[in-house]
């Protein structure tokens, strides 16, 4: 996929780390070690995460890349692919920072609206994106904020019909009743970037990784900064894997609380949009909110014309029957309108 690739990147050559063995080790201007090793730069390639990733995901280390949270490879992307002016599609609603890592990257930003904010018309978007002639296609799966999903056939019928480079965000997935399968052998415009800060529980710890044709990932290499994973990072990357389990049990508690918080809504009025990940979208009251976060309870609010819409991530149980009591006292004291 050279041919949609930035002009002036395919030259480029990425920045290479030393990683010779050695008796002793005075090339890169590391202070002398206090704290357990640290004063070493991180391991540039990941190797360790990476081979234990491939293993889990039945790849090879090449096809994949390793990001400070799937933000940064979602920005990487833009900065391999993306010349000036040139165009970034999306759906709306969906994740806000589309938008602006596009500006940032000095794209133009075009979105295509869902039908009821769930429904993607497959025909109408390719339209769309006949019209537009984007660089890339940016897909929320599930999306963020609807919860809802795109249908593995119409996203193959995107990747396979639309002329440029199509990122699928797969950020939270794992909480989706879908079997979790990429198609990245298959075709070389398609990454599917996926994060540890959803499922994992682990957003502290910034922590994503890209799929790839070995060939795409090697030229999104090239714009990478060196050392973007610190080494604490990388240990507690390996750390979460060892315990699957553990996340596995979560992710379906999860499920669990979801139809739970989601009948809930439903019983006090509300009209909740069904979800495949671990948030629920629905609108209320404009001033919800604000009575909710009066008693110190957090959901996002939308503004503009999403005006009256609100996101609640799904926690613990006793932290969702918190919030539920809180949403009910606020119905109670001024009613839907
Ligand atoms: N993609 C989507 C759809 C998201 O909702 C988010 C986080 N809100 C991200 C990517 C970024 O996640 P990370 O923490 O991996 O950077």
């Amino acid at each position: 996929m050279l041919k949609y690739l930035r002009e002036d990147i395919k030259t480029l050559k990425s920045y290479e780390v030393n990683q010779e063995e050695f008796r002793v080790k005075l090339d890169a201007n590391e202070g002398i070690e206090w704290m357990d090793g640290k004063n070493r730069y991180p391991d540039d390639s990941c190797t360790i995460l990476k081979e234990r990733l491939a293993n889990k995901l039945g790849k090879k280390t090449s096809e994949l890349l390793i990001g400070n949270g799937s933000s940064e490879l979602i920005e990487l992307v833009m900065k391999a692919y993306l010349e000036y002016g040139e165009i970034v599609v999306s759906i709306s609603p969906t994740f806000s920072m589309y938008k602006l890592y596009t500006i940032i990257n000095k794209g133009v930003y075009e979105e295509y609206p869902l039908k009821d904010m769930q429904k993607l018309d497959v025909e109408g978007f390719m339209e769309f994106v006949k019209l537009k002639k984007p660089k890339i296609i940016i897909l929320s799966n599930p999306n963020n904020p609807t919860g809802s999903i795109i249908s593995r056939e119409n996203i193959l019928r995107i990747v396979e019909d639309c002329d440029c480079m199509v990122i699928l965000d797969e950020a939270y997935i794992e909480f989706a009743d879908v079997e979790i399968q990429d198609y990245t052998r298959e075709y070389k415009n398609l990454v599917v970037l996926r994060t540890f800060s959803k499922a994992y529980a682990l957003a502290g710890i910034r922590l994503g990784y890209m799929i790839g044709n070995e060939e795409i990932i090697e030229y999104i290499n090239r714009v990478r900064s060196p050392y973007n994973i610190n080494t604490i990072t990388q240990n507690l990357g390996l750390e979460a894997l060892d315990n699957e389990v553990e996340i596995m049990k979560n992710i379906s508690l999860i499920k669990i609380e979801r139809e739970r918080v989601f009948k809930k809504l439903k019983d006090l009025g509300f009209k909740p949009f069904p979800s495949q990940a671990n948030f629920i979208f629905f609108k209320g009251k404009e001033t919800l909110s604000y009575d909710l976060a009066r008693k110190k309870i957090l959901i996002r609010a939308f503004s503009g014309e999403l005006k009256g819409y609100y996101r609640i991530s799904i926690g613990r149980p006793e932290e969702n029957d918190l919030a539920l009591k809180a949403i009910e006292e606020a119905l109670n004291e001024t009613g839907h309108n």
